[in-house]
């Protein structure tokens, strides 16, 4: 590929993840996206995952009984002349560490809300980190087909909450069972809402932005209100700003039914029009790399064992950030400084994996790993060495100490560990005293699922300790001396043989400090 073929390929990459609250309606969108892209011939296939017909992995079943999604997944298709990633973010707030750092390797995010309910906890917090990253946020308010909040109302809310502008691409003409369609600011035109089967109606709209010719709608008391409304957002509300959407101060706002497919489609045309094509990553050093530099760069920011239990395979997602990708090629692997080449693959479609021969930046590939990979790495091509941006990192709340119910079988209980951890879902810390295995998390129900999956990939009971809440603070190796453990800590070390005390609550920390004033104690390695 020659640069200006790279330059046309980067153009075209849509890379997102959507984010909401969950049962918000996420999974159903994805879907009809999907559809739309011909990935999937029948609605219900991706919905099917969570009821189990689907399931081809058996450790899903975790989201099965819990009805939550706990993974998240990668799916690609192309779609009016662009080839469009989106990334999946697992909803449950315990998993959110994973979900921070998939939203690192986006360049643009889609909220969905459910319009009876409004902003939930969660669409909150992930909001947050897209505001963080400044990258462009469209908003869809799902489940039109049910009575919910008025529309005024909801917008204002995005402004109350979340402190951001809005501006409405189109306008619910009514809802629920007295649905009659969208006022469509953005493409002067009424879709009409009617049975699926009967395929999409539009009527179009003057300057003056009334039907044109006749139709029974104008007479409708509703049509009226709708004008008046739109009128007022039209006044009242933000303009419409391709710059502030570009830097995520300003959403505009579609609604729409997923479930019926109502607007759906609508909202995609326009969000293909305003997503940005992937943009220049941030380095380390300040520096940034643009998409079109023809030298290959990217970063891992996920890995997932056994995502096929039947191969047990491991993969490391990797966003790529420059140049083009090509099955077989050597890179370097910069916190090693080792050679290594990328022979096996692989792209992500919505059920079935292929391998991948080539990809370009703003694509995500799986490379299979054997060991190499940890989340936050960088890879790159050419002589001049590259580092990304690290990763948001979380520091664990919650401790457990682990062990193998079977002490026979202390060899899948390592394994199983070791492969887990790497997975980046949970820290592993050893204790100085006992060097036994404990594990941390920010959530409880990240225990969980390791404790189901090692039973069911690794063939490993474990036996879980709750230890509680804990304070983690890191401590200078040279300024460490044994003795400074007492019983209201604990001195343990991470994978990187870095020592910490877990403190057992803000009190045990205070007490530490005064003890040892010229200790430096730090919430992040
Ligand atoms: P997720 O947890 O955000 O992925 O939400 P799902 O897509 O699984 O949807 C949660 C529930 O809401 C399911 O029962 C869906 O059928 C339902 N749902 C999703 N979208 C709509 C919609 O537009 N209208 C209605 N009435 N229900 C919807």
């Amino acid at each position: 590929m020659d640069k200006k073929q790279l330059e046309a390929s980067v153009a075209k990459r849509r890379t997102f993840a959507i984010i909401s609250h969950p049962d918000a309606g996420k999974t159903t969108i994805t879907e009809q996206l999907l559809l739309f892209g011909g990935v999937v011939r029948q609605a219900g296939t991706v919905k099917a995952r969570k009821t189990g017909n689907f399931a081809k992995s058996d450790w899903m079943e975790i989201e099965k009984k819990r009805g939550i999604s706990v993974t998240s997944s990668v799916m690609q298709f192309d779609y009016a002349g662009k080839r469009i990633n989106i990334l999946d973010t697992p909803g449950h707030e315990d998993f959110s560490e994973d979900t921070y750092r998939t939203l690192m390797a986006v360049d643009s995010a889609v909220m969905v809300i459910d319009s009876a309910k409004g902003i939930e906890p969660q669409t909150k917090k992930l909001f947050k980190v897209c505001k963080m990253r400044g990258i462009p946020i469209f908003t869809f308010f799902n489940k039109l087909d049910r009575d919910g909040r008025e529309p005024l109302d909801l917008c204002a809310e995005l402004e109350e909450v979340l402190g951001i502008e809005s501006y409405a691409m189109n306008w619910p003409i009514g809802m629920g069972k007295g649905l009659k369609g969208l006022y469509d600011i953005y493409n002067n035109r009424i879709e009409l809402h009617q049975r699926e089967d009967k395929g999409q109606e539009y009527l179009q709209l003057d300057d003056n932005g009334e039907i044109i010719g006749d139709h029974p709608l104008k007479e409708d008391s509703l049509y009226q209100q709708v004008l008046d409304e739109v009128e007022l957002v039209k006044e009242a509300g933000s303009q419409f700003d391709e710059e502030k959407i570009a830097q995520g101060e300003l959403t505009p706002v579609f609604f729409g039914s997923a479930l019926t497919n109502f607007g759906v489609k609508t909202f995609l045309d326009a969000y293909l029009q305003f997503a940005p094509a992937p943009s220049p990553h941030k380095m380390e050093d300040g520096k940034e790399v643009a998409p079109n530099n023809e030298e290959f760069s990217g970063f891992i920011f996920k890995i997932q064992a056994n995502m096929n239990p039947r191969h047990r395979d491991r993969i490391a997602f990797v966003r790529i950030c420059s140049g083009e990708f090509e099955r077989g090629m050597d890179v370097t692997l910069e916190r090693t400084g080792k050679a290594l080449r990328l022979s096996n693959s692989t792209q992500f479609m919505a059920d079935t994996r292929e391998t991948l021969e080539t990809a370009v930046a703003g694509d995500i590939i799986g490379l299979y790993d054997t060991g190499n990979f940890q989340i936050g790495d960088t890879i790159y091509a050419g002589k001049e060495a590259r580092k990304f941006e690290k990763l948001p990192q979380f520091t664990p709340e919650l401790f457990v100490r682990v062990t193998a119910k079977n002490v026979m079988k202390q060899k899948s209980f390592h394994k199983g560990i070791n492969q887990l951890v790497q997975e980046g879902a949970i820290q592993l810390y050893r204790s100085y005293s006992t060097n036994d295995y404990i594990l941390g998390a920010v959530g409880q129900l990240q225990f969980e699922v390791f404790k189901f999956r090692m039973q069911n990939e690794y063939n490993s009971e474990v036996e879980m300790a709750p230890m509680g809440h804990k304070i983690a603070r890191w401590i200078a190796p040279d300024q460490l001396d044994e003795k400074m453990s007492s019983s209201r800590n604990l001195l343990v070390k991470d994978r990187q043989d870095q020592p910490l005390f877990l403190f057992e609550n803000e009190f045990a920390e205070r007490w530490f400090q005064d003890k040892y004033p010229d200790v430096k104690l730090t919430a992040k390695l």
